[in-house]
């Protein structure tokens, strides 16, 4: 008879595996386990020792794989009567969940490998629902960023993320310093950046000291009425990428005003407009916008702007910072037309959050290698069925 032993793989203390079926074929262990009667039984919710019985149960309990055998342990366990908890418990046998039809130690595992591999992989490696294995990692997410960690934040950054194209978004809070996600929450209202907000103690809001955001009215309003004294930065980025599509809106009306001969150089230089005019190298594209601007001076003024728009980011000095604003506004209104007026008085009602930059260097870009970083666990976590499972990920991913 052979001296080796598989017990020394299952040291679980409170009870004893007794018998060992291996049906080779079938790749399935089935281990039989009994409470050891060594240990008097415990509550699994209060941890009080019960000497009554209530009745004996079963369960089949999936391990983790022995081999290239998967282990399934038919766990006989005790309910008991629980005098501090006034009920009919679980004995806690402290290798599974109760609520659970795997083991601890599987279940650790399951979750270890879904922060590397997509849900699906990991079902198909332990032959498992990718349901259950996606439950088992969300169980132990929520129960380490299920609660939002507000401790150290001074400078943030919010933005948001579309998770389906132009219809579901997300609102990702960063901590600018950290580079770690504190927080995502679904839709990018007013109430959503609320309740990030709301959930901060007063002195976790007093430490905080500046935001950056895009011009997006909801997020102003909720950071104004919850953490009022916080400098709102907006991101140089955002405004100038809405005003490339004030001068989209400019070109198209001047292409309408245009001769049949000047419609020929307006047209296709959408791109020459958009790109930073020192990427323009092929000599074919300069000369097309060389043209294009001899012929049309709102459009040449435009592009002057859309240079001058970015300097004024550049300033440390927020009298500076003013007076270059006021000189961009000064130029924009010569051009008079109702797209570029708009953005103009925008401009001038979020001054203060431009003028902030001077003493917050901060921006939301910060946030786009969270993005792409994102789109990688879009993947892991199964699409995006489950919001708040792929937040959780999210968050995880992005904890230092
Ligand atoms: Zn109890």
């Amino acid at each position: 008879m052979s001296t080796l032993s598989i017990l020394p793989y299952f040291p679980f203390k409170r009870i004893r595996i007794t018998k060992q079926d291996v049906v080779s074929d079938s790749g399935i262990s089935q281990l039989t386990a009994l409470p050891d009667k060594r240990y008097i039984p415990v509550c699994y919710k209060c941890g009080n020792k019960s000497e009554h019985i209530h009745r004996h149960e079963k369960r089949l309990i999936r391990d983790l794989n022995l081999g290239s055998f998967r282990v399934w342990i038919n766990c006989s366990y005790r309910k008991i009567a629980c005098k501090p908890c006034n009920r009919i418990v679980v004995e806690d046998l402290d290798f599974f969940e109760t609520y659970s039809r795997v083991t601890r130690r599987l279940a650790l595992c399951i979750h270890e490998l879904c922060k590397v591999m997509t849900v699906t992989d990991v079902a198909k490696h332990f032959e498992i629902n990718w349901k259950t294995v996606k439950a088992i990692d969300k169980y132990f997410l929520e129960k380490e960023y299920g609660k939002t960690d507000y401790q150290n934040l001074r400078i943030l950054a919010v933005d948001e993320i579309s998770i389906k194209k132009g219809q579901k978004y997300l609102v990702v809070v960063l901590d600018y310093l950290s580079g770690r996600v504190v927080w995502v929450g679904k839709e990018r209202t007013k109430e959503t950046l609320g309740s990030f907000f709301a959930g901060m103690t007063q002195e976790q809001r007093d430490s905080l000291e500046a935001i950056a955001m895009d011009m997006w009215d909801p997020y102003i309003h909720a950071t104004k009425k919850h953490v009022p004294h916080v400098k709102i930065v907006f991101d140089l980025f955002h405004v100038v990428s809405s005003f490339g599509k004030v001068i989209d809106k400019v070109r198209n009306a001047e292409y309408k005003k245009a001769s049949k001969e000047d419609k020929e150089v307006i047209k296709g230089s959408k791109y020459l407009l958009l790109k930073n005019r020192r990427n323009i190298r092929k000599k074919k594209h300069r000369e097309h916008l060389k043209r294009l601007l001899s012929l049309n001076e709102p459009i040449n003024i435009l592009l002057i702007l859309k240079d001058k728009l970015k300097q004024i980011w550049n300033y440390n000095s927020r009298t500076w910072a003013r007076k270059a604003l006021e000189e961009w506004c000064l130029l924009a209104r010569t051009i008079n037309h109702s797209a570029v007026n708009k953005f103009t008085k925008t401009l001038q009602r979020y001054s203060y959050g431009i003028l902030n930059h001077c003493d917050y260097c901060i921006h939301t870009s910060k946030l786009e290698g969270v993005n792409n970083k994102i789109k990688v666990i879009k993947r892991k976590a199964y699409g995006f069925h489950d919001t708040r499972y792929f937040s959780l990920k999210i968050i995880q991913a992005f904890t230092n």
